[in-house]
């Protein structure tokens, strides 16, 4: 029968995987409101703080008042404005290369990047871990797509080898799931010595990782020829929204030229950018946020070992807790928001069958003692899981 929806969505409930949407009724912060209820949450991207700042948002009322609140017309029309332009500057400069290009989402950058790239008769190559912004990309361009190891550079090689026509290679910088760092250095040397481009999603990374927040680029020291591509996203720890892809003045015109969701469709608010320019300044600017948020994930590290947690390889705000199985995952993060904590549980598809998460990620925003208040209601609700799966 066709359009069986209500079946697909028994299905889909009965496997512990129907997704709800929390609703927020309060801005992203440490305390939120969340369907009436005040909580202590671990669960934004907002890894420095900055989606509420109040320089940020006097930086966007003042935006909205100069330049109005739409973007009027796609950027090859008259959309481009000022702010856009300023922000493009300004995020080739952070980034430590020659252009950036403004998206209005880290989505549809992604999708741009790899449909201007590569196409029938060339490779896409992807880590098995790779968001599903790059999995999709890589999917809608045609090119002959392969996944290999995780953050595995000899298992890229092997792929690599058997490659055809021009060969992307992509990886998230941050794994959004894992929290993990991928060995950019390794992979970018698989790729050059064979040819191939390495393009780099750097969502979580910007801001959080490099001494000025230049992101894993900056990190490892890395520039547009061991990573022609990088993508980075301003809605996690700039706290605003859009994206960019960085680098040669070729690959930008490139884009310009090509890139169709970034010819068809409307430019971003300027007054956005407006925003985001300020959270920029903020963020070079005030290393203290990364070297309180460094502090805070030693400290829950450290905790939750104690209390005998499955953590991840992370040395990142993404701290994710292992549980396996989803309906398990569900009911650990009930009972922390039982106890006024909320930690959204991630199950699958989002991740690999059987490694349902609680993913916790920790602010600058946040302090000592309610990473204190998250390990003492986790120590109270773990242990005892085990006993009420049903
Ligand atoms: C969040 C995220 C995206 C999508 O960015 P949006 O701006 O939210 O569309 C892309 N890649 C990775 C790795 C992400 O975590």
């Amino acid at each position: 029968m066709a359009f069986d929806l209500t079946a697909r969505l028994a299905e889909r409930r009965a496997a512990d995987l129907y997704r709800q949407r929390p609703l927020l009724e309060s801005p992203q912060g440490p305390h939120v409101v969340v369907d009436g209820q005040p909580l202590l949450a671990f669960c934004n991207n907002d890894y420095l703080g900055l989606a509420n700042h109040p320089e940020v948002i006097a930086a966007w009322c003042a935006g909205a008042e100069q330049w109005g609140v739409g973007g009027g017309a796609s950027h090859l029309v008259i959309g481009h404005s000022t702010p856009h332009h300023a922000l493009e500057q300004a995020l080739a400069e952070l980034t430590g290369r020659p252009r950036a290009l403004l998206f209005s989402t880290g989505y549809m950058a992604n999708l741009a990047a790899i449909t201007a790239l590569v196409g029938q008769g060339d490779s896409v190559l992807e880590d098995r871990l790779n968001h599903a912004s790059l999995l999709d990309g890589g999917r809608l361009s045609g090119a002959r797509f392969s996944r290999y190891r995780h953050n595995d550079p000899a298992s890229l090689a092997s792929r690599l080898d058997k490659a055809v026509g021009d060969a992307l290679v992509v990886t998230d910088g941050v794994f959004s799931m894992d929290g993990d760092i991928a060995d950019l250095p390794a992979l970018a040397a698989v790729a050059k010595a064979r040819g191939a481009w390495l393009m780099v999603d750097d969502a979580h990374g910007l801001g959080t990782l490099g001494a000025q927040g230049g992101g894993v680029v900056e990190q490892f020291g890395l520039g547009v020829d061991q990573v022609p591509v990088l993508i980075g996203t301003l809605g996690k720890a700039c706290g605003t929204a859009g994206a960019f892809v960085a680098g040669s003045e070729e690959l930008i015109e490139t884009l310009v030229q090509f890139a169709r969701p970034y010819i068809y469709t409307t430019s971003q608010p300027p007054a956005l950018a407006c925003a985001t320019l300020k959270s920029l300044e903020l963020l070079r600017r005030d290393t203290w946020r990364r070297e309180h948020l460094a502090a805070l994930i030693a400290q829950f590290r450290a905790g939750a070992q104690a209390i005998g947690l499955a953590l991840m390889d992370s040395q990142t705000p993404i701290q994710p807790i292992l549980i396996g199985d989803s309906a398990r995952a569900l009911e650990l993060s009930r009972r922390l928001r039982e106890r006024g904590v909320l930690v959204t549980a991630i199950r699958p598809p989002t991740v690999p069958a059987g490694s349902a998460r609680l993913r916790v990620t920790l602010s600058a925003a946040h302090s000592q003692a309610q990473v204190q208040l998250l390990l003492n209601v986790l120590a109270e609700c773990y242990p005892t899981l085990e006993t009420a799966d049903a």
